[in-house]
């Protein structure tokens, strides 16, 4: 059985979901873990698909339950976090796992799955670039951007606990690197 896993985690707007889409389209043994939470869906988002949808009261009775490998409040009020059956789903099937999730569950996972895992950190050049495709992608409000902005401040204080850091300046660079810390993880 393959239980290797690979672990993307970034300060918001750094380009996390731009990447990990591109690898998860180059890999099809590679299946994105769903993540619980709390948070309400968004626009088009469905259960089970971009995220399992919890109430506050289910994901709590589940922490307690013992159900997460990992979990954080992301944001106030705002839970996330993988669930062990989530893991096992994806390995009874032979995958290898792709995690997109925040900086200290990053450091959590790698810290659970050890050798088995690849954990890589992905950042803008600067905050100034990181603040400028943050208003460039028009998801957030300005507050919002700014508190992600100052989130990713601190955020940045844990680049040296992941086994790979990737500097996203020029898209397509940052597409050949991240295939490339990949392709040598998975081929060892
Ligand atoms: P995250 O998932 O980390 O929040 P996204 O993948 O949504 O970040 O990227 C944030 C925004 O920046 C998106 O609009 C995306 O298209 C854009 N973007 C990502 N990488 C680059 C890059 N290398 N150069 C310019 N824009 C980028
Ligand atoms: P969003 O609400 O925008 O979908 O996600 C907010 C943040 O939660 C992102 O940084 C995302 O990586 C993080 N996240 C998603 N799932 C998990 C998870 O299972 N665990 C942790 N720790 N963070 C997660």
């Amino acid at each position: 059985m393959n239980n290797k896993v690979v672990i993307f985690s970034a300060p918001s707007g750094s380009g996390k979901s731009t990447v990990v889409n591109h690898i998860l389209k180059l890999h099809p043994e590679m299946e994105f873990s769903v993540s619980a939470t709390s948070r309400a869906p968004r626009g088009t988002e469905q259960d089970g698909v971009e995220y399992y949808f919890l109430s506050t009261e289910e994901f709590r009775d589940r922490i307690a339950a013992g159900e997460f490998v990992e979990f954080e409040e992301v944001y106030e009020g705002r839970f996330y976090g993988t669930l062990r059956s989530e893991v096992e789903r994806i390995w009874a099937k032979g995958n290898v796992i792709i995690f997109d999730v925040d900086v200290k569950g990053g450091v959590n996972l790698k810290k659970y799955f050890g050798d088995a895992a690849l954990s890589v950190f992905i950042k803008a050049p600067s905050v100034e670039v990181l603040r400028e495709r943050l208003i460039a992608r028009n998801t957030d409000s300005p507050e919002a951007i700014e508190e992600r902005v100052a989130k990713a401040a601190e955020e940045l204080g844990y680049e040296n606990r992941f086994d790979y850091v990737l500097v996203n300046d020029d898209l397509e660079t940052a597409f050949a690197d991240a295939e490339r810390v990949v392709d040598e993880f998975l081929s060892k």
